[in-house]
């Protein structure tokens, strides 16, 4: 069996841990021996100091691995921040970011091998042949690709309250997201250098060659939506025999984590579980949404999404094993459409 995923950072990863569990405890010899692909997100990447950071990648890697700062949920365990401590007291920006010590050492290899002329996949394969995740873990492609944001104009008033940002600029993801907590409005979101990146060796081959292809409650703007920006992977998605399943980042008209209301509001999508399941309709099969989101995303499902089969389940990665129980669950919806769809 052949799972691929597309995935965001914290979110995918957490959901990608209960998807590993979930197989690897599976009384189906076909789950328990499944090889997961994964494809992430690499537009939230950005060169800081010199060096590549892909944050999206490096959260999958070391939750997966092992190595990952549980309380946070990103970042390395036991990490300590001499350098950042130095960097700033050299006075160099920016100090928003921060890049703990250990980390540090992922980047620089990392940005070593890209120096070298190595892509980004050879470096990522690298980097996990520490860590050992127990998945295929795939850059969505080798080009760069980073989000920008065009930010609102900030009235002289308010701008205190956004660390002195006047707006009307354009800044790169990671500085809205991070510095400014996406509280300045985003007027746009722009994957710079998606409509010119190919897909990475393996990503376009990982989709077509699924038996499941999951979707893990990952930002559907900057994680899910940037992936689906690198040409070939959306109609590698609407093309693939397999089920394609996915799990609703919103609960009751918020996301569960994050700001990822302030990303589809600058696409002028509303955050609902039925909206967010729109941006997939061309090649979603299955919407796992929390049990109280089942009319709404039905309904509007019903309008965007004929065909599209909505489940409620209690959608909280609140710990290991509700985790493992929402990824099985997203594993038997593919499951019963994969049987649906030979019956038919
Ligand atoms: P990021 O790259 O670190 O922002 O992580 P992702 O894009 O992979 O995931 C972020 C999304 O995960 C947010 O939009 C959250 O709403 C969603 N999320 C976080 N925790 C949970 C959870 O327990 N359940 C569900 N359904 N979604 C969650
Ligand atoms: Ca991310």
């Amino acid at each position: 069996m052949r799972v691929t995923a597309l995935a965001g950072g914290v979110g995918g990863a957490r959901f990608l841990r209960g998807l590993l569990a979930a197989l690897r405890a599976s009384p189906d010899p076909a789950r328990r021996d499944a090889v997961v692909t994964v494809v992430s997100n690499t537009a939230d990447d950005v060169t800081l100091h010199g060096l590549r950071v892909c944050p999206d990648l490096d959260s999958v890697m070391y939750t997966l691995g092992g190595g990952i700062d549980e309380q946070r949920g990103w970042g390395r365990s036991q990490e300590t921040s001499g350098v950042a401590d130095e960097l700033a007291a050299y006075g160099q920006e920016p100090t928003w970011f921060t890049l703990g010590d250990k980390d540090i050492a992922t980047h620089l290899v990392r940005t070593r091998m890209l120096r070298e002329g190595r892509t980004l996949s050879e470096a990522t394969a690298e980097l996990c042949r520490r860590w050992r995740p127990g998945v295929r873990l795939l850059p969505m492609t080798d080009d760069v690709v980073e989000t920008h944001v065009d930010l609102a104009p900030v009235p002289e008033a308010e701008r205190a309250a956004h660390d002195g940002e006047p707006g009307g600029r354009r800044v790169h993801f990671q500085e809205w997201w991070v510095r400014l907590h996406a509280a300045v409005p985003a007027l746009a979101l722009e994957p710079v250098g998606a409509a010119d990146a190919r897909p990475a060796p393996g990503v376009l081959e990982a989709v077509a060659g699924a038996d499941v292809v999951v979707l893990p409650p990952s930002n559907p703007v900057v994680s899910i939506g940037t992936v689906l920006a690198v040409p070939g992977v959306r109609e590698a998605l609407r093309a693939t025999a397999a089920p394609v399943v996915g799990v609703s980042p919103v609960i009751g008209g918020a996301p569960v984590r994050g700001m990822a209301d302030a990303c589809l509001a600058a696409i002028g999508v509303p955050t609902t579980a039925g909206a967010v399941a729109g941006l997939y309709a061309d090649f979603l099969d299955g919407w796992l949404v929390a049990e109280d989101d089942a009319e709404q995303a039905r309904a509007a499902a019903a309008a965007s999404a004929p065909g599209l089969v909505v489940r409620g389940r209690p959608l909280l990665m609140s710990d290991p094993r509700a985790t493992a129980e929402l990824a099985g669950a997203a594993l038997d919806l593919a499951a019963e459409l994969a049987g649906r769809e030979r019956a038919a």
